[in-house]
């Protein structure tokens, strides 16, 4: 089993490895994730009972090692015995850094409501998010109604 150091901040336990990249990058990613914390409850008023564990992972493989048996680049979790016990996994490595604001929406909105169709839970978090592949969610949209394509067209490109 790895060594895994852990870090809490306010809202949150960090999980991470020794000599990883999210180890060299800690104390940037603790206030990052504090402030995105503050974003999304400003929006989204929920109470979180207890600290999110948050896991800072080298790969998807090693996220569905840890959770969920599918490799993802972030995953939220809780058990259904305890669901105040919220894990989130991401995928932190020099080439793709995964924490944001989506897992965290997740997260957060879980103790509002849990809707049962999963298109409103992730429109949530995509909306958080900002953009969609890299596109600003403003600029999908208008682009989507000024040349009135078909949202599967869209998908494809
Ligand atoms: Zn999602």
């Amino acid at each position: 089993m790895a060594n895994w150091l852990i870090t809490e901040s306010e809202h949150y336990i960090f999980h991470y490895k020794e000599q990883s990249f999210a180890h060299q990058n800690i104390d940037s990613i603790i206030p990052l994730q504090e402030q995105r914390f503050s974003e999304i409850t400003n929006k989204f008023p929920a109470k979180i009972p207890r600290k999110t564990d948050y896991w800072l992972c080298d790969s998807r493989e090693e996220i569905a090692a840890l959770a969920d048996d599918v490799p993802t680049n972030g995953l939220i979790c809780w058990d259904d015995d305890d669901t105040d016990a919220v894990s989130i996994y991401v995928v932190y490595n020099k080439t793709m850094q995964c924490n944001g604001y989506h897992e965290e929406t997740h997260a957060i909105s879980h103790f509002i409501n849990e809707p049962t169709s999963s298109a409103l839970s992730e429109g949530l978090a995509c909306f958080m998010e900002g953009n969609w592949w890299g596109i600003d969610n403003n600029l999908c949209t208008y682009y989507r109604h000024l040349k009135k394509i078909k949202l599967n067209k869209l998908l494809s490109n």
